[in-house]
C-alpha cells in the first residue's frame, strides 16, 4: 500500500509543536512555567526540537520516575518524539521547587554531576535546577533518536544490551522492579549474597546507587547529559552578553 492509501501521517520531524508545549507548560503551575525559557534554550541550541511534543508522565505507583523520552518506532500508533514528564513529581509549587537541594543527596554522583552541568555549587542548587536538567537530558535523548532515526534498531539494540549489563536486571531503576526488595531482603536464591560480594555493597541502598552509577554512565544516557550540558553553558554565554 503507498503511503497515500494508508494515509499516513507527514513525518514527525515535519511537526512544529513549540506553541502547543509552551501552552502545555503554562499550564503546568510554576514546575511548568520555570521550563519555558529552558525549553526556548534548548530550542536555540537544536531546532529539530520543534517537533517533539511534550505529555505528562503517568506514574504508575511506587515507581519513581520523573520523565522519560519516547521515539516514534516505540509507539507507531503515535509517531511522534515525545516527552514525557511528571511536573508534580518534586512537588509543582515555588515554595518547595526554589528550596535547597535535601542534604542527604549530597555525595550523590549524579547529583553532583548535574549541579556541575547547571554550574552551580551543590548548596545553592534547588531543586527546580534538577528538574529543569532532567527535562533537557529527556530532550538531550530526542536528539539522539534524531540524529539515529536511520539506525534507530542499533541503537536500541546497544541500549538493551547496557541494560542487561547492569548489576541489578533487567530493570534500570530497582524501584521499578516490584518483587526485588523482597528477594533482597530475604537472600532468595542467595541472591543478596551473591550481589554483596559481586559489587562490595551490604545494603540495598549500596546496591541501588550502583545500580544507578551503572545506569547513568552507559553511553545512551551520557549522550544526553551532554546536550543538557551544551544548553545550560548557552544558557550560561546569553545571561553573560545580557549583563555585558
Ligand atoms: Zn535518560
Amino acid at each position: 500500500m503507498s503511503e497515500q492509501e494508508t494515509g499516513n501521517p507527514e513525518k514527525p520531524s515535519n511537526k512544529d509543536f513549540v506553541q502547543k508545549n509552551i501552552e502545555f507548560l503554562e499550564s503546568r503551575g510554576f514546575a511548568g512555567q520555570l521550563m519555558i525559557p529552558t525549553f526556548k534554550a534548548a530550542l536555540e541550541v537544536e531546532p529539530r526540537l520543534k517537533a517533539v511534543l511534550f505529555d505528562v508522565y503517568r506514574t504508575v505507583p511506587n515507581q519513581h520516575v520523573l520523565a522519560g523520552a519516547s521515539a516514534p518506532w516505540e509507539d507507531p500508533e503515535r509517531g511522534l518524539y515525545t516527552i514525557l514528564w511528571n511536573p508534580e513529581f518534586f512537588g509543582a509549587n515555588e515554595e518547595v521547587l526554589t528550596k535547597a537541594l535535601p542534604i542527604e543527596l549530597k555525595g550523590d554522583p549524579y547529583i553532583e554531576k548535574q549541579c556541575e552541568m547547571i554550574g552551580k555549587d551543590f548548596h545553592d542548587t534547588a531543586l527546580s535546577d534538577i528538574d529543569q536538567s532532567i527535562l533537557l537530558h529527556e530532550l538531550g535523548h530526542i536528539v539522539y533518536f534524531l540524529d539515529n532515526e536511520d539506525n534507530f534498531k542499533e541503537i536500541e539494540a546497544s541500549r538493551q544490551r547496557d541494560l542487561e549489563g547492569l548489576p541489578v536486571v533487567p530493570g534500570a531503576l530497582i524501584a521499578e522492579l516490584p518483587d526485588f526488595k523482597e528477594r533482597y531482603e530475604t537472600n532468595k536464591d542467595g541472591v543478596r549474597d551473591q550481589l554483596n560480594e559481586d559489587y562490595g555493597v551490604s545494603s540495598l541502598e549500596e546496591l541501588y546507587k550502583v545500580q544507578m552509577n551503572a545506569y547513568h554512565n552507559m553511553p545512551s544516557e551520557m549522550i544526553p547529559d551532554e546536550f543538557a550540558a551544551k544548553v545550560f553553558e548557552h544558557i550560561r554565554e546569553k545571561r553573560n552578553e545580557e549583563q555585558g
